[in-house]
């Protein structure tokens, strides 16, 4: 049977409930907790510092280090606290996502640690990780050309959605197909798109165009966050 009511009884295009919050680990130099339905992550941020061994420095330049994570209690089955190849994949294009946003040149010889941590996942979850890195670094007072976003779009069927669940990415007798779909706004890029599964031209780029969509309303959420916080 076609998918065309939700489980949660969402529309195709609507986001799971966000909650977050900012200055969340008073120890870090920004933080935050970024939670989409029952996918929710931590981030701290640790820096800019100087970056040691010298070697790992890049001219003239700053580097931002990402380390993501699931917690072994995340899922229902447990997460092996050792990072895995995931972990690592994951990692690295979350940094490469955010990182669009900071003016690295400024910060010669420097190292922006972003420690991102999954509480509970209920997929979407590197998208989270996107935002709260985003939150944090903003949290920490880094200059950024824009809070980058990113949400979760694909298709149940032949029928294209936003933000799905673990439950709709295991839809039975349906082929389903997960897109993660991150945003800067302000420079008008898309800064990762990753897929899982198989889907028509036309519903690849529905489903972007709905993605992007949803990062820009996330981010409105973020700003009135942390304009609540600093106001
Ligand atoms: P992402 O979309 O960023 O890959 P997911 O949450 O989809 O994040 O996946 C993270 C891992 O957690 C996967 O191994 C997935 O199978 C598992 N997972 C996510 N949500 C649940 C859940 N509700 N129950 C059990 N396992 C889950």
């Amino acid at each position: 049977m076609a998918y065309n009511k939700r489980y949660d009884k969402r529309k195709m295009d609507e986001i799971r409930p966000l909650k977050m919050d900012v200055n969340v680990i008073p120890n870090a130099d920004g933080s935050a907790m970024f939670q989409i339905g029952n996918t929710k992550v931590i981030a701290g941020v640790f820096g800019p510092k100087t970056l040691h061994p010298q070697r790992l420095r890049i001219e003239g330049k700053g580097l931002i280090r990402v380390s993501y994570r699931m917690l072994p209690f995340s899922v229902s089955e447990r997460k092996n606290p050792r990072p895995g190849r995931r972990d690592i994949e994951l990692s690295k294009v979350i940094k490469e996502s955010v990182q669009s946003a900071v003016f690295l040149e400024e910060y010669g010889n420097a190292v922006i640690d972003i420690h991102v941590y999954v509480v509970q996942g209920d997929a979407g979850t590197r998208c989270a990780a996107i935002c709260a890195a985003s939150l944090a670094m903003a949290d920490a007072g880094i200059p950024m050309n824009e809070l980058v976003t990113a949400v979760a779009a694909g298709a149940v069927g032949e029928q294209v959605l936003l933000d799905l669940t673990y439950d709709e990415e295991h839809v039975e007798d349906e082929d389903v197909t997960d897109l993660a779909i991150a945003y800067n706004e302000n420079l008008d890029k898309v800064t990762l798109v990753q897929m899982d599964g198989k889907i028509s031209d036309k519903n690849m780029i529905k489903a972007i165009k709905l993605g992007v969509e949803g990062c820009k309303k996330i981010k409105k959420e973020m700003q009135n966050v942390l304009k609540k916080r600093y106001k």
